[in-house]
């Protein structure tokens, strides 16, 4: 959950390290820390709080220090002070560590550590990883020798990684090798950049494409050993391993804010090129089908599913309910959407004709991951519905589709929900084709497609009056988020927006639900946005309105441009262009991001890094 970066090569470090931390920010944000070496000696500078209060208490740059680790934490044990921030040093003083993940064998490890002499003083699981190096470093042999030759160094990170039960991307320095940086990892990414006579270590890209955009991504249980004269990988096994030199393949401008006052706001404006991108070359009008180049080998199975699982998390997890009724509906295929945390623990039944598909954004999502570890242990195809080219969900599953959209920093999850429920709707249309559904049904369906991304762009021009709206509700500490049918997931999707960045309680329900128990929550002035499209429930919905009204509700009503019966029901209206209901998601869950954005923004929240969350959770 944690971003680290790590720096050797002939510039001073330190600028280096606070600028890809900076970069990793949004990972975690609770404390930071860097580690530089110094003249044979590791010169630790930690504090709880941002990268901003770190910068405070750094020493100015020095030259001469070209070796340097740095970390942005999010707590997992042991509270966000100064002491738990990493980098952690071992009780000699001559190994310095930065990690994310978790250690969970980190209580035995840290009772015989103890036992041995060892010297702990935060509450972290990390500490114990510094202290067994350097307990093995230090010569207490128990646990075997280097053979000779072998540096003492590796040897002991080597030797130390096969103790650990649990996750990490780790970078490792010791005070005795002023030009040795290890790398290692096992559960949570890690990405080794290649400049020239330089090398950054980092939880992801962001942290490295300034430098370059040549990068080895490691695989579990693979350690990096760099040094001036160059690199060489291996397993935690002590096994020599060569691997492929990839490229970076954004660019430095996808991730800066652009003019833009956070993230969060450029990648909601961002959906209409976004969702472009992730359809470009992928929709064949003429023939009417879809072109999914990732999943050409397994078609056949795909078509032939009795049963598909979506596994996903937050954000994800809604548009993978989205999908769900877009595969049951289009492609009459039985789905169901898992929450993988879930599904994981519950003994899942898979049998001959599951499919099963991960959506995660980062492609990191220990949950969504140990799910996919899960289902292809038990035969399943699992396909990938993933952003980050490279991930781990990507390189664990069979075959899969990437969304295109460019890095997602912002928090809160926006361009990255619209992009995997277009991917899901474009294999939803693409099985139906395979199996019933006529080319012309096809064709209209992939016609209706294309055309989002200019009716989200119409959806954008609304955020000043969205922002007024905002303003007359957002003083209020709980709203209900209600819809019916394929909007049911996006109620579901705008009360976590909410939730997530401004910290009001938010709950969202299928409107019909709402009479068996929530409506009583309802009292005078409680915001309740309904989206209420034109669609096959719409009468419906409108006396689920009814029904808030005369309970003293305020309704927010997100409907479709032109309906002119609706304005009566709905103290505030947001519009959008009309549009196949199965395809309404991706209109209607705008709205609700801008409304999000702007009621944190008014109730003066950092909308980039909300408390207590970080972008991608790399731990259970
Ligand atoms: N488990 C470690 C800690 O709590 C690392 C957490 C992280 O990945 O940020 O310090």
């Amino acid at each position: 959950m944690c971003g680290i970066v790590a720096y050797l090569g002939k510039k001073p470090a330190q600028p280096i390290l606070i600028e890809g931390l900076k970069r990793l920010e949004y990972r975690g944000y609770d404390s930071a820390g860097v580690g530089l070496m110094n003249n044979g000696v590791i010169k630790i500078t930690k504090s709880s709080g941002r990268i901003s209060v770190l910068e405070e208490l750094l020493e100015p740059i020095n030259q001469a220090e070209v070796l340097g680790i740095g970390h942005t934490r999010w707590a997992t044990h042991g509270e966000p002070n100064t002491i738990n921030a990493h980098p952690h040093l071992d009780y000699t003083g001559k190994i310095a560590v930065v990690h994310n993940g978790i250690i969970e064998n980190y209580s035995t490890l840290k009772t015989w550590l103890i036992s041995e002499g060892c010297k702990f003083s935060s509450q972290t699981d990390t500490e114990v990883i510094s202290n067994l190096i350097g307990y093995l470093y230090a010569g207490h042999n128990e646990k075997g020798t280097p053979t000779t030759g072998q540096n003492r160094f590796e040897w002991a990170v080597q030797r130390a990684l096969n103790e650990l039960v649990g996750t990490y991307g780790l970078a490792i320095v010791c005070a005795d090798f002023p030009d040795m940086l290890i790398g290692a990892k096992k559960g949570s990414p890690l990405i080794l950049g290649l400049g020239e006579n330089e090398y950054i270590i980092a939880s992801d890209a962001s942290a490295i494409v300034e430098h370059t955009t040549q990068a080895i991504y490691m695989a579990d249980n693979e350690m990096v050993i760099c040094t001036s004269k160059g690199f060489h990988t291996k397993t935690i096994d002590n096994v020599e391993i060569r691997k492929d030199l990839k490229q970076i393949e954004f660019s430095l401008d996808a991730i800066e804010l652009n003019g833009f006052q956070h993230y969060m706001l450029k990648e909601i404006c961002e959906q209409p090129k976004a969702l472009n991108m992730c359809l470009g070359g992928r929709l064949d009008h003429r023939d009417g089908r879809i072109v999914l180049g990732g999943l050409d080998k397994y078609w056949r199975e795909i078509t032939r599913a009795k049963r598909i699982i979506i596994n996903a998390c937050g954000t994800a997890w809604h548009a993978g309910l989205v999908g769900e009724f877009l595969l049951e509906n289009l492609a009459r295929i039985n789905t169901e959407t898992e929450y993988a945390s879930e599904f994981r623990y519950r003994n899942p039944i898979i049998d001959d004709g599951t499919v099963v598909i991960a959506v995660s954004q980062s492609g990191e999502t220990a949950d969504t991951l140990a799910a996919v570890e899960q289902a292809k242990e038990r035969g399943a195809i699992v396909l990938g519905i993933v952003n980050v080219v490279g991930s781990t969900i990507a390189r664990t599953t069979d075959a899969g589709v990437y969304l295109r959209v460019g890095p997602e920093i912002g928090v809160a999850s926006t361009k990255a929900f619209t992009a995997q429920v277009a991917v899901l709707a474009m294999l939803a249309i693409e099985l139906g084709r395979r199996k019933h559904l006529g080319h012309d049904v096809a064709k209209f369906y992939i016609d209706e497609l294309a055309k989002i991304p200019a009716k989200i762009e119409k959806v954008l021009t609304q955020s000043e009056q969205i922002k007024e709206i905002a303003a007359a509700t957002c003083e209020r500490e709980n709203w209900l988020f209600l819809g019916r049918g394929f909007n049911y997931p996006v109620a579901l999707e705008g009360a976590l927006k909410l939730k997530e960045i401004s910290y009001i309680h938010a709950e969202g329900l299928p409107a019909a639900e709402m009479k068996h128990g929530p409506i009583a929550l309802i009292n005078k002035g409680m915001p309740a946005v309904f989206i209420a499209t034109k669609c096959s429930q719409y009468e419906k919905i409108i006396g689920n309105i009814e029904e808030v009204r005369a309970r003293g509700g305020r309704t927010i009503v997100v409907a479709t441009e032109g309906d002119e019966n609706i304005g009566k029901y709905a103290d505030f209206l947001i519009t959008v262009p009309p549009a196949p209901e199965e395809l309404q998601p991706l209109l209607t869950v705008v709205p609700l991001q801008i409304l999000a954005y702007h009621a944190a923004v008014l109730r003066g929240h950092d909308v980039d890094k909300p408390r207590n969350l970080a972008k991608s959770v790399t731990v259970e």
